[in-house]
């Protein structure tokens, strides 16, 4: 097996060009010195042999490369790699890194890890960048990625076990997103109007859930051979209000204060959240309940409100309350084993 260090990368897609030799320039500029490392020729096996006496290394890829899966792939301690600009690095081999060392993702760069990764370095994706991990790739080890803008330059079908840093939350008109994603509860509300658009019978504040959950709703019930009804989709603010005004009624404040929104702190009004076929805990233990918790993520939905979590989120475990989040995002979420809010660094 060959282990590719960074420079061995460009130079590998070099040689491939038919080149006995390649320079990397050094990035490093903050010494002043324009250092650049020269590498080795080939040797009969096509494998290259770099040495160099930097020590602060900094490269970039930015062209197209890929390591193949009888390869890897290592990210040493003084490295910092950027991907760059046209660069997309295809990893079908493992990869190793090392605690200190950086990879960083910037715009128009894709690295894409389609194997196990050991990550001890920290991975930046910055805006414009992507992350793609793909079927077979698993993300693993003490080493985090950080999000700088969207959760949407990751691209998860894989697993994602590695510490995630979100962006921070940004609010605008009064909507709370953390890289994109939206985020209601008892902290982060919503204007009375949001979600308006989805009204389709005024007298009752009912309506229709967005497409894209309503479509990986119904991807689930194929998938899943079970019926999954609606049992409450979107809500509007005057609807909530409704409800949560009939249940501090009947139940006291505090008491419905741990399963029953407020009005604007309810993410049925976003469209987005589904309660599924019951309103029972006990959904949580019925095949069909075990089913939606092992696997809504792989259709873009997580269970919102987790047993154990219920310090975190402020509500009592909710087996049947699906927030969709689109299948990657989801997929990330379930692999950190955090509530919502842990993962989104708002807890
Ligand atoms: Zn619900």
């Amino acid at each position: 097996m060959k282990h590719t260090r960074l420079w061995g990368i460009s130079a590998a897609a070099i040689l491939l060009c038919g080149c006995t030799s390649t320079q990397l320039n050094n990035m490093d500029s903050s010494s002043g010195v324009s250092t650049s490392l020269t590498s080795s020729s080939d040797n009969s096996s096509g494998e290259v042999i770099y040495s160099s006496s930097v020590i602060e290394a900094e490269y970039t890829v930015s062209e197209k490369h890929s390591i193949s899966q009888a390869d890897s792939l290592d990210v040493f301690k003084e490295d910092t790699m950027y991907i760059a600009n046209g660069g997309e690095l295809t990893v079908d081999g493992k990869m190793t890194s090392e605690k200190g060392g950086k990879i960083i993702i910037q715009n128009g760069g894709v690295l894409i890890l389609n194997n196990e990764s050991q990550l001890e370095c920290d991975l930046t994706i910055e805006k414009g960048g992507k992350l793609i991990v793909g079927e077979n790739g698993k993300v693993s080890g003490g080493g985090s990625i950080t999000v700088k803008n969207s959760f949407d330059e990751i691209e998860c079908s894989g697993s994602v076990t590695a510490k995630i840093i979100p962006p921070a939350p940004v609010t605008e008109n009064g909507v709370t997103t953390v890289g994109g994603v939206l985020l209601v509860n008892k902290k982060y509300s919503i204007p009375s109007d949001f979600g308006s658009e989805l009204i389709t019978d005024d007298e009752a504040g009912t309506g229709l859930i967005r497409d894209e959950a309503y479509d990986a709703l119904c991807e689930m019930r194929e998938a899943s051979g079970y019926t999954m009804s609606i049992v409450s989709g979107f809500r509007s603010y005057r609807t909530q209000t409704a409800i949560y005004n009939r249940n501090v009624a009947n139940y006291g404040e505090e008491e419905a204060n741990t399963w029953s929104a407020k009005p604007g702190e309810s993410e049925h009004q976003t469209g987005l959240a589904i309660d599924i076929s019951s309103l029972e805990q006990s959904y949580g233990d019925t095949e069909e309940g075990k089913w939606l918790a092992e696997n809504c993520h792989k259709f873009g939905f997580i269970i919102r409100f987790q047993q154990g979590k219920e310090p975190i989120t402020g509500y009592i475990y909710e087996p049947w309350h699906v927030r969709y989040l689109g299948k990657s995002t989801a997929t990330l979420v379930y692999d950190s084993g955090l509530a919502l809010e842990e993962f989104l660094g708002v807890n």
